[in-house]
């Protein structure tokens, strides 16, 4: 059994699993005991029977005397069992889960963790956590239990049975962290690591591991950036640009332009156009929060390599933004005879234009684009470091492209430089003049109905909204159950609520036509309001909109609700976001009171980690940036130790060759985000 064997080499892991292990990332037994627990249940008191406490969680080990499958009065199923050991007898109640009646049998031993409660008025454990106890020590009771990231038909109890076995017949895992950076740090091994993370035996080896795994990520992901950078810098050359015969021209372009570019956008352009004179392939990112203008940006750099006849790639996450960005484009570009043409799932160019602006999907899965000269990658966050690699040799000419990556996700420079070191980096921290900042309340039960009327009254006077409704389940992937829930709240808003108004509906399962019609006509104001799930999220532009209500803002991260809020507030008019939710306490409520205060993405992230704590990685808001397993970016100490550390023995990698193959091999510790 090697780490780099296919996940269905572990015992019970068949190809059905192995399809739905995909949606976490698990591809190879090494991607299996990498993929950490989140967080762990605590079950380590063991009691006995007559010395459990209401409310209290806790173990007891214990006989089965009877197990009957029975209907409750409402006409739930429940499985109801009697259990005892030497000090008394205990009644245990499980509701919904039948099939206990067959896995559970009289004389069985179980192992069971939860908390003592009542039913019918008498001492019961209702649904607990249960286990047979066999010869050896159990996994899902009675200890500190792994709970895992999961996805539809791989449950936590599930992962852990399989780890479990994996852990038990696989060899020693080799260590390839070199020794004198586990003396210096006092870093435990590997192995031993591997197996506390999953199963530990207390809160201390919980520690020793995390401490651990946190550097080796964090280590093996500056590794890999300078790895990159290396590579990169081999590459094939670009064509270099003689940016100064043509600055007559890209001058009058930038006077052009309908406003003026502010002073973080010049800086930007300038820090490309350097880049573009030499014949070094550039290799940029530019950042900047939602609505600062990257776009424009973007259009200077694909004008200037038109000046040099060179051909540029736009590379959009969706649909929806590849139409809206070759629209903006156009609007940039046509007046210089540039031509501009679109490639989607539902709209194809005949002919390849000067820019050709698609989906990362279709326009990653073409070869040989002709005399390509600049690459742009819109929202990087959804795009993969490796593939970045890989589009260099999407050309058919002698040269390399220029690559240009843009993303909103706010982090810090010194964390850029950690995760991609590979790249220069160029930041738009300057809105363009006259945004006001988007007036943020939250809006409790009580109150909804009023903001109701204060919607109606401000539509009344020619103003449009967006209502977004939150997916119900946590999956990026937009599921029947939300459009379900949306068409619902659609039905509700337009027949009760708004009989007055007109509205359009727009979800992710519509096809992306009809998506691009909705859009249209809520831009030629057809409609009052958009009701939509967050399929809006990123980058759409729509300047009269100045209202964003957010149903369920309990239900979304802070990133996202400051993604949602940059839908709005693009015009000259004040503009409102409006978070609904029911619930106003702990960290929901910390997060509405920063969205009312704030209104920087980088101020929000940061608040966002302060609130989550840096142990919560899995939180429901991964930036595709940041998708740790373990470590934090925030533990500027760890992120300090790694970079030193890398940086240093990136140098002598020749010396280390288990450290060497790790960071070449395809899949392991680190993923490409
Ligand atoms: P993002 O950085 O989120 O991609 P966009 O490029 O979509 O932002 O720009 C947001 C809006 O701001 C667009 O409507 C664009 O026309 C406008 N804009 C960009 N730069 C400026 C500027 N310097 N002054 C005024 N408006 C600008
Ligand atoms: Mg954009």
């Amino acid at each position: 059994m090697d780490l780099l064997n296919p996940v269905t080499a572990v015992p019970l892991i068949g190809p059905k699993n192995e399809k739905l292990l995909e949606k976490l990332s698990i591809k190879t037994v090494g991607d299996l005991i990498n993929h950490y627990p989140f967080r762990y249940d605590d079950y380590s008191i063991v009691r006995k029977i007559s010395a459990l406490r209401v409310d209290e969680i806790a173990t007891v080990i214990a006989i089965v005397e009877d197990i009957k499958l029975i209907f409750t009065k409402s006409g739930k199923r429940m499985v109801k069992a009697t259990v005892t050991d030497e000090t008394g007898s205990l009644a245990v109640t499980w509701f919904n889960q039948p099939y206990l009646i067959r896995t559970i049998k009289k004389g069985d031993k179980l192992s069971l963790s939860g908390k003592l409660g009542f039913f019918d008025r008498h001492r019961a454990f209702i649904s607990p956590e249960y286990e047979l106890v066999r010869s050896e020590n159990t996994i899902h009771t009675g200890r500190l239990v792994p709970i895992y990231p999961e996805t539809n038909g791989v449950s936590s109890k599930w992962l852990r049975s399989r780890i479990n076995a994996l852990l038990k017949i696989l060899p020693e895992i080799e260590d390839y962290l070199p020794r004198e950076i586990k003396r210096e740090n006092n870093f435990c091994e590997l192995d031993y690591a591997i197996s506390a993370i999953h199963f530990p035996k207390n809160d201390r080896e919980v520690m020793v591991a995390k401490k651990r795994l946190s550097f080796d990520e964090l280590f093996l992901m500056q590794l890999k950036a300078f790895l990159r950078k290396a590579e990169w810098e081999n590459k094939k050359e670009s064509v270099a640009i003689n940016v100064s015969i043509h600055r007559d021209k890209i001058d009058s372009f930038i006077k052009g332009l309908p406003f003026k570019l502010t002073n973080a956008q010049k800086r930007c352009v300038n820090e490309i156009l350097d880049d573009l004179e030499t014949n070094k392939p550039m290799n940029r990112l530019l950042e900047g929060d939602v609505g600062s203008g990257k776009t424009v940006v973007a259009a200077i750099a694909i004008y200037v390599s038109h000046l040099s006849k060179a051909k540029s790639l736009y590379m959009a996450p969706t649909e929806i933004l590849a139409n809206q960005q070759y629209l903006s484009l156009k609007k940039y570009l046509e007046p210089y005879g540039i031509k501009v043409t679109l490639i989607t799932g539902s709209k194809k160019d005949k002919e390849e234009g000067d820019v050709t602006v698609g989906t990362h999907a279709l326009l990653f899965k073409r070869e040989n684009f002709d005399n390509l000269g600049l690459i742009v990658i819109d929202e990087q966050h959804r795009f993969g470091v490796g593939q970045r690699a890989e589009l260099t040799q999407k050309t058919t000419a002698e040269n390399a492209p220029n690559i240009l990556t843009m993303t909103a996700t706010p982090i810090p420079r010194s964390l850029t430089l950690t995760i991609c070191g590979d790249l220069s980096l160029s930041i738009i921290d300057e809105m363009p003049k006259g945004r006001k900042p988007v007036k943020t309340w939250f809006v409790p039960k009580e109150k909804k109905k009023s903001s109701y009327e204060w919607i109606r009254k401000r539509i009344r006077e020619g103003e449009q909204a967006f209502i977004i409704c939150p997916f119900i389940e946590e999956s990026e992937i937009e599921t029947l159950k939300s459009v379900k829930a949306v068409k619902v709240e659609f039905e509700k808003l337009s027949k009760e609520i708004f009989p007055d108004l007109t509205l359009g509906l727009l979800h992710g399962k519509m096809k992306s036509k009809e998506k691009d019609v909705v859009i249209t006509d809520f831009k030629n104001k057809k409609y009052h309001i958009l009701v939509s799930t967050p399929v809006v999220e990123v980058g759409i532009d729509i300047s009269n909109a100045t209202i964003m209500v957010i149903e369920g803002a309990e239900r979304f991260g802070l990133a996202s609700l400051h993604q949602l809020r940059g839908r709005v507030g693009r015009g000259e008019k004040q503009s409102y976001c409006l978070l609904f939710t029911d619930i106003y306490q702990g960290i929901i409520a910390e997060r509405m009171r920063a969205m009312e205060k704030y209104q920087e993405g980088i101020k929000l992230a940061e608040i966002d980690m302060q609130i989550r704590g840096p142990g919560d990685i899995y939180g429901e808001e991964q930036h595709g940036f940041m998708k740790l397993k373990i470590a934090s970016l925030y533990n500027t100490e760890m992120v300090k130790l790694t970079r030193e550390n890398a940086e240093e023995y990136f140098a002598k990698l020749d010396d280390y060759p288990l450290l060497k193959s790790k960071i070449t091999e395809q899949s392991g510790n680190v993923k490409p985000n």
